[in-house]
């Protein structure tokens, strides 16, 4: 088996390694993060704000305020 370190010398898996960690993903409170960026993503300020500023529809899902006209109820 080969190690993490010698896989990370091929530069095809390297790619694909930082390309997962790049990914753009969308985080619950709405903002768009990376898989790398995400765990300080929900630490920082900016998640904790839009979590606040998300509000319960009636259907019971979380949901931002500006998103209620488009939404299902
Ligand atoms: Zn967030
Ligand atoms: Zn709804």
């Amino acid at each position: 088996m080969k190690s993490f370190k010698e896989y990370y010398k091929d530069p095809m898996f390297r790619k694909k390694v930082l390309d997962y960690k790049n990914e753009k993903i969308e985080c619950e409170c709405g903002a768009i993060t990376s898989r790398v960026n995400r765990y300080r993503h929900l630490k920082g300020k900016i998640h904790v704000n839009n979590m606040n500023r998300l509000e319960y529809c009636k259907c019971g899902e979380k949901i931002k305020r500006s998103q209620h006209a488009d939404h299902c109820c």
